[in-house]
């Protein structure tokens, strides 16, 4: 099963602008990577290279970051899981791993790349999806443990200690590749764009009449609509939420973000988590680590930092939106028995 976009994406009318930028019609680009379907929509610039270079950006990332793909620096550093020898891997895929392990630390227990078999465990890299027995699934959780993937940053190199452990980044790869495709497109002098990597919706400037790009958050019980909708200029929104990737087996569903203390779906208490950041990498690993986190410990976390906003919805229908995003944000579900709070320091 293939996603839709995640994100509703709010175009707005791109008229009543005073400036050259009235009537101003994007340059586009979809195409499929990282296992999701990718737009990007440029208004300015070089527009048909800085598209090119922004998609060669990302589909270069997935030919490294791919567990799927045999060739891919990844796929090598799995293939070598325990016979004791150190894989050389280019900048790109040491600054995504060491990153990785870095969240890990900060929220243990919440985020772990090394999920791998468990998600295997799951069927959820094939297309046959079940409950695994209780033995498989042990043996699995046996291999997930991120302090047993040694990165070496001197050497360039990086080692996962025991046989059968794999890396999977799922959960931070888009982001990276959305950071790549920003900068790819800013070279091309573009000032103004849209691109939704799969969940992870960036935007660079504002729209071509000078305002905020508006840009809706799915609802994770109705994802034909929007539950808010935010203001962002020069950010990115990554959403994760059990809605996106599940089956259902005995009348229970199952979604594809992993509990990693228990192997199982998490269930924290949240539907969905939005993080806003101007740190692509950090909005994409965050939304699946504080998903998993669940609301009090999402809430303290952001508490400790100063790097990023969230909005929370929580599986009693409460809407919670980090103060920093209080005045760009607007209520869009009300009607469906949402109640809105902000969150302050
Ligand atoms: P999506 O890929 O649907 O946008 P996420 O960014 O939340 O959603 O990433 C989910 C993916 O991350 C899963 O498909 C899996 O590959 C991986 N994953 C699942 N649970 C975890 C976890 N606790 N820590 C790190 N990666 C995870
Ligand atoms: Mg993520």
């Amino acid at each position: 099963m293939k996603r839709s976009l995640p994100f509703l994406l709010c175009f707005g009318l791109l008229s009543g602008c005073t400036s050259g930028g009235s009537g101003t019609q994007p340059s586009e680009a979809q195409f499929f990577s990282m296992d999701t379907l990718m737009s990007i929509r440029v208004y300015d610039g070089n527009a048909q290279q800085a598209l090119q270079a922004a998609r060669q950006a990302v589909t270069r990332l997935d030919g490294l970051l791919s567990r799927t793909d045999p060739d891919s620096a990844v796929s090598t550093l799995n293939a070598h899981a325990g016979d004791g020898l150190p894989v050389a891997l280019d900048e790109q895929t040491m600054e995504v791993l060491s990153f990785s392990k870095s969240i890990a630390r900060l929220l243990p227990g919440c985020f772990d790349i090394t999920i791998a078999p468990v998600m295997d465990a799951w069927g959820f890299t094939t297309e046959t999806r079940h409950v695994p027995a209780q033995e498989d699934l042990s043996a699995a959780m046996a291999l997930v443990n991120s302090d047993k993937l040694l990165v070496d940053e001197t050497a360039s190199a990086a080692r996962l200690e025991l046989a059968g452990m794999e890396v999977d980044l799922g959960a931070v790869a888009k982001g990276f590749a959305a950071r790549q495709a920003d900068a790819a497109l800013r070279e091309q002098g573009v000032t103004s764009a849209l691109l939704d990597l799969g969940g992870n919706v960036t935007v660079l400037g504002c729209k071509p009449d000078g305002s905020a790009w508006q840009v809706a958050v799915k609802d994770p019980q109705n994802p034909d609509q929007a539950l808010c909708v935010l203001s962002l200029e020069d950010e990115t929104a990554s959403t994760s939420g059990g809605y996106e990737r599940y089956f259902e087996e005995d009348g229970v569903r199952y979604h594809h973000i992993i509990d990693p203390e228990t192997g199982y779906p998490a269930e924290s208490g949240l539907l969905s988590v939005t993080v806003v950041s101007s740190n692509h990498m950090l909005a994409d690993a965050l939304s699946t680590a504080l998903y998993v986190a669940g609301p009090e410990k999402a809430l303290a976390f952001w508490d400790s930092r100063d790097d990023f906003e969230l909005v929370l919805c929580t599986q009693d229908n409460r809407v919670i939106v980090t103060q920093g995003l209080e005045e760009g944000y607007r209520p869009a579900g009300e009607d469906r028995g949402y109640t809105y709070e902000i969150a302050r320091r």
